[in-house]
């Protein structure tokens, strides 16, 4: 279960208010892409999801249980970051281990879990190589493992391709969405990539200065638009 539902959301820090007043309803298993110009505010509103940012107002609710104040790690949510976010000096193996390790979760069970996500991810033959010694997308597989092994509720991703090339890029898309499929978990992916989210998403957010421009299927935003903003920014004819 992973549905996530936002009601009049407000953040600023200090006097600038970065997200005004924002109210989203996200279903279990959906794949939901967070899109717009640098800036607009994605990343704030996916750590408020996290909790790694407080609502200066408004209410964050997963699954009908209100999580507004709730600290990340009792949230159930796994925020996958940029491959650079793993540990150079710990093995595939420890780094995919790492919070269940932190968490003190039996060494049998541990296991358990590494080995699944090492097969979903492919990995299951570089655990127990250093991160240095894995391409571009291998690292970032290890990443997106950290957080398969956590079993959340759901993924919050933050431009986790932005530092790959772009051939990589397109193969990591396919990769996350076939993992989606797999899971059935609900994702959150955030990118200011227009490709990015009409490819991968089954609803876009379009966010622009802290705004909900639009939120609607890939095929809704091309065929209509509710702006120009939502327009020019998608590529659709309007
Ligand atoms: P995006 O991820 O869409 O590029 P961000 O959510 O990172 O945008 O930032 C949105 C706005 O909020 C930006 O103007 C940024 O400068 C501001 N902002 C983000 N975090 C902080 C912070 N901790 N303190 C002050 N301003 C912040
Ligand atoms: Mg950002």
């Amino acid at each position: 279960m992973g549905s996530i539902t936002l009601s009049h959301v407000n953040k600023s820090f200090g006097e600038v208010q970065v997200i005004p007043d924002i109210s989203l309803d996200i279903k279990d298993g959906e794949f939901v892409v967070f899109v717009g110009p640098s800036g607009c505010g994605k990343s704030t509103l996916l750590r408020l999801i996290a909790g790694l940012e407080d609502t200066t107002s408004g209410h964050i609710k997963l699954d009908g249980q209100d999580v507004t104040d709730a600290p990340p790690a009792k949230r159930g949510l796994a925020m996958v970051f940029q491959s650079y976010a793993l540990y150079p000096h710990m093995s595939v193996r420890d780094n995919i281990a790492f919070p269940l390790k932190m968490a003190k979760t039996p060494q049998a069970e541990i296991d358990r879990k590494v080995e699944y996500a090492a097969r979903t991810l492919n990995l299951a033959s570089y655990l127990d190589r250093k991160p240095r010694a894995l391409s571009g997308g291998q690292r970032q597989r290890v990443a997106i493992g950290r957080a398969i092994v956590r079993e959340p509720k759901a993924f919050l991703f933050d431009e986790p391709l932005s530092n790959l090339d772009a051939a990589l890029r397109v193969n990591m898309r396919l990769e996350i969405t076939e993992l989606h499929q797999q899971l059935k978990t609900t994702m959150i992916y955030v990118t200011h990539d227009q490709v990015e989210a009409m490819t991968m998403a089954d609803r876009i957010v379009v966010l622009n200065a802290g705004n909900v421009e639009q939120f609607g299927s890939p095929l809704e935003l091309y065929k209509n638009p509710a702006n120009r903003f939502v327009a020019g920014f998608i590529g659709s004819p309007k």
